[in-house]
């Protein structure tokens, strides 16, 4: 206790504003944890820094005497990568949150990591601009995105965070300040230090400010849902759809929508079906939108599609978003859950998802899948139900890595864009060759050579 006490005393030295160093007995358990909360940390003390200036000072500190340092943003991810698992210090960043510049000349904005991502999008959009990365949880915060290169579900159009961001300023182990990156569009200029950053999930440097790419709004949108006897007919339409330049194709079961309709007490359209393709497109002239929709029409009613509904309402779109956005919420609110991120070729998506059905008859284990259908990135949340603790962790043994080992096989990821955190870091370490993992931990001991940026995560585990 006295050391914690002294500790928070130096730490108050550093910063600004006293409020904002909280010792260890004050922390409150949220700051410790993921969205999940399934895993708890400890740590010495919290400090939220409100500039580089400080976040350099805390890390030079921390580096001094070798303290290890948890980032946190948002703390909205779903694998524990927020857990401080070796004590030390939670820095979280969700007060560093200005947005520092639009810039309409070369399409950039330059923003804190702490800046919401909802909010952000909210405040370009007012003024006809568009960040398209679009993860389902608008509370998490940039800083996060990029640390975890969130996806989302305008992907298959836009791409992910990382297609977004042009510059990065960090804070390394030691303290040290560097500018990766800028706002140029190209860049040929030795190795892409920021591109290593982006996915890193805090184990390399800390993300203190952020240049991101930025696009016109286009003009127009509108979403379309289309029903299937089977989510396997649906799949079947997806690759075809690829071809109506779709902005986001999303799958969903009959039972996932039904815990979304019950968790938002809205209801979905064309009720009753097996299985359904959400999709979304942009344009920039209705003419444009109207052709793309016609054209995926076709596709899938030639895929066996029982209904096809052109949703013309902002309104009734926005409810049908709602209720595909609170789906892991949904889940996690009818039982405890293990959620997989896996992505796969998308040529490769029936194969899996046929194969994830052939496994839930098997196990008798229930699992309901949806996702980014138009990216191959399976959302599967395997359901606890009323298991005992033994039980559960049994299933899960012996079903897990069936999934991983399979997905691997036919070219697939552990993770499309949750990241790895804790909790997929025993399937990661499975699948990925022995010699890029050793790759990793290389670049991780010169960034970090006391390994203190968020030690125990993804490629580092607490043993090399
Ligand atoms: C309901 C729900 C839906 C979701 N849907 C999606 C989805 O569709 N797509 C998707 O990609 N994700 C999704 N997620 C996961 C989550 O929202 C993303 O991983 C998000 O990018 C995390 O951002 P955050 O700000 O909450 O980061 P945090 O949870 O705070 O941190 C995530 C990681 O980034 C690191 N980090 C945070 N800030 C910094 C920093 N300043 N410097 C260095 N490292 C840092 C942390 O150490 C940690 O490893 C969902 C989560 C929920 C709860």
């Amino acid at each position: 206790m006295m050391m914690d006490i002294a500790l928070a005393r130096e730490l108050r030295g550093l910063v600004s504003d006293d409020g904002r160093v909280i010792p260890a007995n004050m922390i409150e358990k949220k700051y410790l944890s993921d969205a999940l909360a399934r895993m708890t940390g400890s740590a010495e003390a919290l400090v939220f820094p409100v500039s580089t200036a400080e976040t350099s000072a805390l890390m030079d500190y921390a580096y001094r005497r070798d303290i290890p340092v948890t980032a946190r943003s948002a703390g909205t991810n779903l694998t524990g990568s927020t857990v401080p698992l070796t004590g030390g210090l939670v820095l979280d960043f969700s007060r560093m949150n200005r947005l520092l510049e639009i810039d309409a000349e070369t399409f950039c904005a330059t923003v804190e990591p702490g800046i919401l991502l909802g909010e952000f999008q909210q405040t370009l959009e007012a003024q006809g601009l568009f960040y398209p990365p679009d993860p389902g949880e608008k509370t998490s915060a940039i800083g996060g995105n990029i640390a975890t290169n969130a996806g989302g579900m305008r992907a298959v159009k836009y791409g992910v965070t990382r297609d977004y961001v042009r510059g990065l300023e960090i804070v390394k182990a030691d303290g040290s300040v560097l500018n990766l990156g800028g706002k140029t569009v190209k860049d040929a200029s030795g190795l892409s230090l920021k591109n290593l950053i982006v996915g890193s999930e805090g184990t390399l440097a800390l993300i203190t400010k952020c240049i991101l790419k930025i696009l016109p709004l286009p003009r127009e949108s509108k979403g379309a849902l289309a029903a299937f006897p089977s989510l396997e007919a649906g799949i079947a339409a997806v690759n075809p759809l690829l071809k109506s330049d779709p902005t986001a194709i999303e799958f969903l079961e009959r039972d996932i929508v039904a815990l979304g309709e019950k968790y938002t007490e809205l209801s979905f359209p064309l009720p009753g079906r097996a299985a359904y393709l959400l999709l979304a497109y942009h344009g920039n002239s209705k003419n444009e939108i109207q052709e793309r929709l016609h054209l995926a029409r076709e596709i899938c009613e030639n895929a066996g599609a029982e209904d096809f509904l052109v949703i013309e309402d902002a309104a009734a779109f926005d409810r049908v978003w709602q209720i595909r956005g609170c789906i892991v919420k949904a889940v996690e609110a009818f039982s405890e859950q293990e959620p997989l991120d896996i992505v796969v070729p998308i040529n490769r998506l029936s194969f899996f998802i046929n194969f994830v059905h052939n496994v839930e008859r098997e196990s008798g284990l229930r699992m309901v899948s949806f996702g980014h259908a138009g990216d191959g990135n399976v959302h599967l949340c395997v359901i606890r139900g009323g298991r005992s603790a033994e039980e559960w962790e049994r299933v899960l043994k012996e079903v897990m890595p069936l999934l991983y080992r399979t997905a691997a096989a036919i070219g697939g990821l552990v993770s499309g864009e949750h990241g790895i955190g804790i909790a997929k870091q025993r399937y990661f370490l499975e699948n990925t060759a022995a010699q890029n993992i050793a790759l990793m931990r290389q670049i991780k001991a010169v960034f970090d050579p006391k390994n203190l940026l968020n030690p125990g995560k993804s490629y580092h585990n607490l043993l090399s």
